[in-house]
């Protein structure tokens, strides 16, 4: 218990004695490893100071430059990255290959982020009235904030940062408090490559550092990514204190399967989507909307390969780790007590799951539930857990319909061999990323990430063209060297001849 976790200040760890801590578990024991310390207002203003003073000079640096400490970046990530993938298995509990893989995401939008000069090219037209030229480009905005949930303690951050840095801005990223190490560690790594100190800042923290950055006139735009509660009041507080805010929060994602879909192909894909990271992702597929009369067989061939699940230690080869808090996990079990209450079938049960691991780790089990009522906390409220729910309808449209009225609208998927059918329901379905027979369609990097309804606030993704639009404002400028000589005073509004 005895390692204590520090801020990244000024290009380096900051620690603050006497401040609050909290504890980090290794949660495939339950052991706490460490404790991280916690910022008060005053270790924010701290912060975002350095941050300021580090902008302009990142932001004046040639492209060529900043390219060249991003590609350091880069290289020194793709060969260290099994150290990072065992600090996040550390504290986070998924599983080494599916660290690995979080990762593997990060580093493609830092790759996309390396072409910034190709997407932050301006545009210029000649001639626009006689010897006037228009011209528009794309200046950083500042000091961007970022809020980091404790489910991909790499990835997230790596939606935000080659963005932000590569467009100039200097960041201060607040990670998970409880598996903040990820962020000290790439922290690290970019000074490493040579990033000057204070463009990049880790400020561990909980509420109350998050208010403190809402409210610093310091900060221009919050990157907020976590439950939807949160989401909503970082928006509706970073905004009415003026910042550029996006809020990505929580989902509920569904898969609908229609008749003709290849059931093998389904079960597998909702096995991988509702247990990979043991439920604990914003795409994770938590309800299979079955249009009869395939539930049965599906059913039948999802619990099959469930049967096949390796649950334990991370770092143990196993195919699925365990929650990330006992807080959690409990919660998560107790959606299944509830589904149970409200009269869905509990088809296979993780609560009293056996593990390859320590008996004190936070473990529960996989579990699908059968007919599971849209009344139904555990239907209506997201779990965030490996709890796969079941919900027959008889109908295409019914399925629509009953989608299109939940609360979020992150991902969902179809599967179905009928082209027809998958066009229409990438048109009519009101969610934000859809897979058609993929299961977890995060778009890659070179597109942009973020849901509908209660799943996003504010208007602009993560990542892709749209990232790069966040973390840049417009100039436009109208210019004429050709005609010095004073035209006479003319008070009506310029037009073009
Ligand atoms: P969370 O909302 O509890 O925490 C997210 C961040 O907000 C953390 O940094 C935390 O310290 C901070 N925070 C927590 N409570 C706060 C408060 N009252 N005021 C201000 N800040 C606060 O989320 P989590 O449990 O870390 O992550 C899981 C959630 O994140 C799930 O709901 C999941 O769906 C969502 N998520 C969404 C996406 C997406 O892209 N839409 C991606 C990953 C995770």
């Amino acid at each position: 218990m005895s390692r204590r976790i520090p801020h990244w200040i000024d290009g380096e760890p900051a620690d603050v004695p006497d401040r609050r801590v909290a504890p980090v578990y290794d949660p495939a024991t339950g052991a706490p490893t460490g404790e991280v310390v916690l910022a008060e207002p005053g270790d924010v203003d701290r912060a975002v100071r350095s941050a300021a003073a580090a902008f302009p000079a990142w932001r004046d640096l040639s492209i060529a430059r900043r390219q060249a400490v991003l590609f350091r970046f880069r290289e020194l990530l793709e060969q260290r990255k099994g150290e990072l993938a065992e600090i996040i298995t550390s504290e986070h509990g998924k599983v080494l290959a599916d660290a690995l893989g979080e990762i593997a995401r990060g580093q493609e939008v830092l790759e996309f982020a390396l072409g910034f000069a190709e997407v932050l090219k301006g545009d210029y037209s000649v001639n626009a009235s006689s010897g006037v030229d228009v011209y528009s480009f794309r200046q950083p905005i500042g000091v961007a904030a970022v809020i980091s949930p404790f489910n991909f303690p790499a990835m997230v951050p790596l939606w935000f940062l080659p963005v932000a840095l590569a467009a100039g801005n200097a960041v201060v990223l607040k990670p998970s408090e409880k598996d903040p190490s990820a962020s000290l560690w790439m922290a690290q790594l970019l000074a490493e490559a040579g990033l000057p100190a204070g463009v990049f800042t880790v400020l561990n923290g909980d509420r109350v550092a998050v208010d403190a950055l809402l409210e610093h006139p310091g900060i221009a735009s919050v990157s907020f990514v976590g439950s939807t509660p949160i989401a909503r009041h970082i928006y509706e507080t970073a905004a009415r204190h003026g910042k550029r805010v996006q809020a990505l929060g929580g989902a509920k994602n569904h898969m609908l399967v229609l008749p003709d879909a290849d059931l093998d192909l389904v079960a597998d894909a909702a096995v991988n989507a509702g247990f990979g990271s043991a439920g604990e992702r914003c795409m994770a597929i938590s309800v299979i909307v079955a249009v009869e009369p395939v539930a049965d067989d599906l059913l039948g061939k999802i619990a099959e390969r469930m049967a096949g699940l390796r649950i334990g230690d991370g770092r143990r080869g196993c195919d699925m780790g365990p929650l990330i808090t006992r807080e959690h996990r409990d919660r998560v079990s107790g959606y299944i007590d509830t589904a149970a209450a409200d009269g869905a079938a509990v088809v296979v049960d993780g609560r009293g799951v056996v593990v390859d691991g320590e008996p004190g780790g936070f473990w529960l089990g996989p579990t699908l539930l059968d007919r599971v009522p849209t009344t139904s906390a555990a239907y209506t409220d997201e779990i965030f857990g490996p709890v796969l729910s079941i919900v027959r309808v008889d109908s295409y449209e019914e399925g629509v319909s009953l989608i299109n009225t939940g609360a979020f609208g992150n991902g969902t998927a179809i599967f179905t061999n009928d082209g027809g059918a998958a066009r229409r329901f990438q048109y009519e379905i009101e969610v934000g990323m859809i897979g058609i027979n993929v299961p977890i369609p995060v778009p890659v990097a070179y597109h942009s990430f973020g849901g509908w309804k209660a799943s996003a606030f504010g208007d602009t993704k993560a990542y892709g063209r749209q990232g790069f639009h966040f973390f840049t404002r417009e100039k436009a400028v109208t210019a004429r060297w050709l005609d010095p000589s004073h035209g006479g005073i003319n008070l009506g509004f310029p037009q073009n001849a």
